[in-house]
């Protein structure tokens, strides 16, 4: 198995090590590298658009030619996972989106840029995974809110009663940092989806 890590801007590193660990725990084979060129995206099983600065990765991406390669890739069923700012990669509609700001619009949420307020704009809570019984340790840091899911999104991550991530088919979009963490249950949940 081939994962790719988007590595333009952000939390490139932590991602790579996470993949290492769920793959160990798994069983699988695999291999997970900084994707920085677009033949890079050829040989993948999987795409990971990590934590860091939307307005700078989306715009990285397209400098680079990977965004639209991206974009297509996702729409015929690439798995694709996109963690904070990943996230906003992956939404329909942002709020709080700067002129110009491209999205690959995979996912049929609507989320709010940096909208959890300054005095909790970091913060770590447990939360409930539609696919673990565990609470999983959520690690949010300047994150977007999810404000609305429609159309094919389903939530799979709450906190209290406030979904934090969507699945979209093979895409995920979490506001949070699970790579952050020791535990590797959301890693391993999108890895099965690239197996
Ligand atoms: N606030 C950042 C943005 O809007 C996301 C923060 C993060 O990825 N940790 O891009």
């Amino acid at each position: 198995m081939r994962i790719g890590v988007i590595g333009v801007q952000g939390a490139v590193s932590e991602h790579i090590q996470a993949v290492e660990n769920a793959m160990k725990k798994l069983g699988v084979d695999g291999d997970v590298f900084w994707l920085k060129k677009p033949e890079q995206l050829e040989s993948i099983d999987g795409l990971i658009i990590p934590g860091g600065e939307s307005t700078t990765i989306s715009r990285l991406m397209v400098k680079n030619g990977l965004f639209d390669r991206v974009r297509e890739l996702g729409e015929s069923g690439l798995p694709i996972m996109g963690t904070c700012a990943g996230l906003i990669l992956l939404a329909k509609e942002v709020d709080g989106a700067v002129p110009g700001q491209r999205f690959l619009e995979l996912l049929d949420v609507r989320v709010s840029r940096n909208a959890y307020g300054r005095q909790v704009d970091s913060f770590e809570a447990p939360l409930r995974l539609a696919f673990d019984d565990e609470p999983f340790p959520g690690v949010f840091i300047r994150a977007p809110r999810i404000v609305k899911i429609f159309g094919d999104a389903r939530p799979i991550a709450w906190h209290g009663d406030e979904a934090v991530a969507v699945e979209q088919g093979s895409v995920i979009g979490l506001a949070f940092h699970p790579e952050l963490t020791e535990d590797t249950m959301v890693h391993e949940y999108f890895l099965r989806k690239a197996l």
